[in-house]
């Protein structure tokens, strides 16, 4: 089969590679579409930990074509959206129930070989039926599991303003899962005035142009009220933009650390504020069982959620694909093998 390929040599190729075939508790599916997105990037760069080559692809759905002897829970032609996390079900995070905090993790598309290919090998246990949504739909699945995870741990009421600091394509899916948790007043910020066109009409409340003053200029054109939030989530990973989200709080605020800033990277926190202002920052990694929420909120939630796939590559082009992620003028980026 065809495959893209993350070299030893770090580069990433498509190529021929052996067809997989499914063991015990596993079934073959044939990929329908895989996202791409940073953490693939990560993965090539060698700033999140996989062992090359690898095939990447941790967002990605499909048709079961093939089961393993021992498979029971599916048949052959059922559809699903992969869970990418292996976790070991034995170690002190995992049986505290943090199973994607697990220190034993592996995840497809990383130590695994995951859907950036025209088939792939997952355990019965990480697919989730998805029905008829279409294949580029249920790709979105994944990282809408792990929006959907942050906003769980939020929680924040319906009445609640919140603000996402990047109208990428995390951004989006964070308004959507924070729509599907009941929240309607939803604002999203970012540099580029092209995304934030997108957002508007994408359906968010309300949208805001990004700037190293943006603190400040919230609260001089909106007033205290209107110009602070009861949820800040930063889905830039940049610690400027994490440093605004906190002087972006109302008092009792959250402030959702999501984007993955630089290891080792700094933000000032006056924890006189953090107890008098009764603020609270939390973090949120990956997906821990948010999959199958996600596969229906997909199916229920009143965005566009497809209109997220901007740009969709053939399986030979999918060099090219990758390095389109993080411009400007696309939202997910996804490959059809
Ligand atoms: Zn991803
Ligand atoms: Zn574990």
């Amino acid at each position: 089969m065809r495959a893209l390929v993350f070299g030893a040599d770090r580069v990433p190729r498509v190529q021929r590679v052996p067809e997989p075939t499914p063991g015990s508790g596993e079934v073959l599916l044939r990929v329908e579409a895989a996202g791409i997105c940073h953490t693939d990037h990560d993965i090539l760069h060698g700033r999140y930990p996989a062992a090359l080559p690898r095939v990447p692809g941790h967002e990605f759905a499909g048709e079961i074509v093939e089961l393993g002897h021992d498979v029971t829970r599916w048949r052959v032609g059922d559809r699903v959206a992969v869970d990418p996390l292996v976790a070991c079900d034995r170690c002190p995070n995992c049986r505290r129930g943090h199973r994607n905090l697990c220190r034993e993790i592996a995840a497809y598309g990383a130590d695994l070989d995951g859907g950036a290919a025209e088939f792939a090998v997952v355990r019965a246990q990480n697919a989730h039926a998805v029905g008829d949504l279409p294949g580029s739909v249920a790709a979105l699945a994944e990282p809408l599991a792990c929006a959907t995870l942050g906003v769980r741990r939020a929680n924040p009421r319906p009445e609640a303003r919140a603000l996402v600091l990047g109208a990428g394509p995390i951004g989006l899916l964070l308004a959507v899962a924070l729509r599907s948790h009941g929240v309607r007043d939803i604002g999203i910020c970012d540099l580029f005035e092209e995304r934030l066109t997108r957002a508007r009409a994408f359906g968010v409340s309300a949208t805001y142009p990004a700037g190293p003053d943006l603190p400040q200029q919230l609260l001089a054109d909106h007033g205290p009220e209107a110009g602070r939030f009861d949820l800040v989530i930063d889905a830039t990973g940049r610690p400027e933009v994490v440093q605004q989200g906190l002087a972006l709080l109302r008092d009792a605020g959250t402030l959702l650390v999501f984007g993955v800033c630089p290891p080792g990277s700094g933000v000032t926190v006056d924890p006189h504020e953090v107890y008098a202002r009764q603020l609270t920052i939390l973090g949120s990694f990956s997906l821990a069982g948010t999959l199958p929420e996600a596969i229906t909120t997909l199916r229920t939630t009143s965005l566009p959620a497809a209109d997220l796939v901007s740009h969709t590559f053939a399986l030979d082009e999918a060099v090219d694909a990758f390095h389109r992620i993080g411009s400007p003028d696309t939202l997910k980026i996804q490959v059809t093998p």
